[in-house]
């Protein structure tokens, strides 16, 4: 077990934060934009970037190949179906993908857009690790917390069925 401090500040001590969250033991600020029985998917506000959207499994894995055929199925459809969203309610034009398997959380992909004021950190994915630390240094403001909580809600709304 371990101590995780949460994006409001509470500490909560966890074995696995993905599963904390998957499970619904800790809530996301922000709420679940979507889940079914294999996937869940939030934000982490902590870095507030709107459209930001993390979609992680419910069973608690590492590996890309630990995927069942069936998960592997839902999993591509699932992020077809956010990318959409994220650019019919959120005009947003690019996205970076990316997972790793040397996480103390488990399987989960994070879907970042790309806005122009990244370009301070460089083009492509040179800028995502600067641009992710910026934005949970400088962009935490109520007013754009609230903002990129009104992202999510547009989202959860699109991904209803
Ligand atoms: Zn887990």
């Amino acid at each position: 077990m371990r101590d995780i401090t949460l994006a409001n500040g509470d500490v909560v001590q966890v074995e696995c934060l993905s599963c904390a969250i998957t499970s619904g033991l800790v809530k996301p600020i922000g709420g679940v934009i979507y889940e079914d029985e294999y996937f869940h998917v939030h934000q982490d506000v902590a870095y507030p970037i709107p459209g930001l959207v993390i979609l992680a499994s419910k069973r608690h894995f590492y590996r890309m190949d630990e995927l069942t055929a069936v998960e592997a199925t839902r999993y591509i459809t699932l992020i077809q179906r956010i990318r959409g969203a994220q650019s019919t309610c959120l005009g947003i034009d690019h996205v970076y993908y990316f997972y790793n398997e040397d996480t103390t959380h488990h399987f989960h992909l994070w879907m970042v857009p790309r806005y122009e004021w990244m370009g301070q950190f460089g083009s492509s994915v040179e800028s995502l690790r600067p641009s992710l630390v910026h934005a949970r240094n400088a962009m935490n403001s109520a007013a754009n917390v609230t903002y990129v909580i009104d992202c999510i809600d547009k989202l959860r709304n699109a991904l209803l069925d």
